[in-house]
């Protein structure tokens, strides 16, 4: 069955997993945000849970292998037309196995949408969440780490969607509405 692939890109608290969800309902696809699936396997008692919290907790990205080994069964066996992803591929390295795995699939990459924020703007976001949800990895060190994080291993990546010509960039400092309207009128036929 061949399946949609959107991705929601952006830093840490540039509102990402909003727009993704919002947009996974409209298109009435599944939403899969790899931090919540690494967030559920933590959860479990075993040792692989207990270092995958330490990463999680420092800001670190964790092994690839571990995230792809959680989400790729994810992507394969849920039934869905398409899916929004928050959160992966998060450096070239990851990119370039997704890339893989979809022509394996024989799946489409159909956009990517980047929302653009400025970093003081982030920082101030994820402080706000970070007193709202009490976030284990919301501490100002492992904030600081992901946004470091983020600029070194995610952003060059936007290069690579470029040449794939499937990215579009979004201002990210706006409304929750207004963004998703603007995301919402590349899909107004569906
Ligand atoms: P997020 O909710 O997307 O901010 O992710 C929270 C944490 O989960 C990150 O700081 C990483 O430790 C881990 N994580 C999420 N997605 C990935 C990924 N694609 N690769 C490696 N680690 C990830």
């Amino acid at each position: 069955m061949q399946k949609n692939i959107i991705l929601v890109l952006g830093p840490q608290g540039s509102g990402k997993s909003t727009q993704a969800k919002l947009l996974a309902e409209h298109l009435s696809y599944t939403f899969v945000s790899t931090g919540n699936l690494i967030r559920k396997k933590t959860a479990e008692q075993d040792a692989e849970a207990q270092t995958i919290r330490e990463y999680m907790l420092k800001g670190d990205l964790v092994p690839d292998a571990l995230v792809e080994g959680l989400l790729f069964p994810f992507l394969e066996v849920t039934p869905t037309a398409g899916f929004i992803l928050d959160g992966y591929p998060r450096s070239m390295t990851q990119l370039d196995t997704f890339l893989q795995f979809l022509s394996q699939q024989a799946w489409k990459l159909d956009r990517v949408f980047f929302l653009s924020v400025s970093q003081q703007e982030c920082i101030h976001r994820m402080k706000l969440r970070a007193e709202i949800e009490k976030r284990e990895d919301e501490t100002d060190e492992a904030i600081t780490e992901r946004l470091h994080l983020y600029h070194v291993e995610t952003e060059p990546l936007l290069t690579r969607y470029e040449q794939l010509q499937v990215l579009i960039r979004v201002d990210g400092e706006r409304s929750v509405e207004d963004i998703q309207a603007e995301i919402r009128t590349y899909y107004q036929s569906v």
